[in-house]
């Protein structure tokens, strides 16, 4: 009877979409005018942190880029000028940038990073018409002393650079080393006035169970 069910097949689709018709629940959005929220933990565009008094995080150790699974971070290191340090120790990140069109945003890098220099956001429009400027240089992924982001398409109505001004300008994958009696708690320095961040939920039943409660 398979013949049967075949042709029965087209119908029950139908049926489903009659279904919907009337119900009145739009489930499409008229973007980019209206923008979806997104997860707490979405994988956005990186940044480059500093600290509260201006110095880069960044000290040029490579780990990200040694981590990568992509092999899309290129960073060179260099020594600190001693009468002019740009990040706390011996040395910073002389050379840094991402290919964005390699990145599978798996926040590997933000995980290696031992100075949190690196995080993500949850700014995703960059989209280019020239291969190159997929290519994030320092320039643009450093956040400026005042804390203020930086993109190549600073004038392109569809970045919105107040989405890595709003506080946003952390990620982190998992609860710290993925222990559970680290949950709850705040885990992270603030980074350079892009607010402090949310203690960590973690993945257990118990993060699950008080998020319902906090929901309310
Ligand atoms: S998010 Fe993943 S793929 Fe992208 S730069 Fe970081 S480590 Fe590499
Ligand atoms: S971003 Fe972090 S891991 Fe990468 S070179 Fe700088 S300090 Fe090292």
């Amino acid at each position: 009877m398979s013949w049967f069910s075949d042709l029965l097949g087209p119908f029950e689709g139908f049926a489903v979409t009659l279904r919907q018709i009337g119900k009145g629940r739009r489930v499409t959005r008229k973007y980019p005018e209206e923008k979806r929220q997104k997860p707490e933990r979405f994988h956005g565009r990186h940044v480059l942190n500093r600290y509260d008094n201006g110095m880069e995080k960044c000290i040029g150790c490579e780990l990200c880029a040694g981590v990568c699974p992509a092999e899309c971070i290129y960073v060179r290191g260099a020594d600190n000028p001693p009468d002019d340090p740009v990040s706390p120790g011996e040395r910073f990140g002389f050379v840094y940038e991402i290919n964005m069109l390699r990145c599978i945003f798996c926040a590997m890098c933000v995980e290696a990073c031992p100075t949190q220099a690196i995080t993500m956001t949850h700014l995703f429009e960059f989209s280019v018409t020239d291969r190159d400027d997929a290519i994030y240089t320092k320039d643009e992924l450093l956040v400026e002393p005042d804390g203020t982001p930086n993109h190549p398409q600073p004038d392109n109505p569809l970045i919105d650079l107040g989405e890595l001004r709003e506080g946003d300008g952390w990620l982190r994958a998992t609860s710290p080393a993925g222990r559970r009696e680290y949950e709850g708690v705040v885990a992270w320095t603030p980074s350079a006035r892009t607010g402090t961040p949310a203690a960590e939920l973690g993945q257990s039943a118990e993060r699950d169970e008080d998020a319902e409660d906090s929901d309310g």
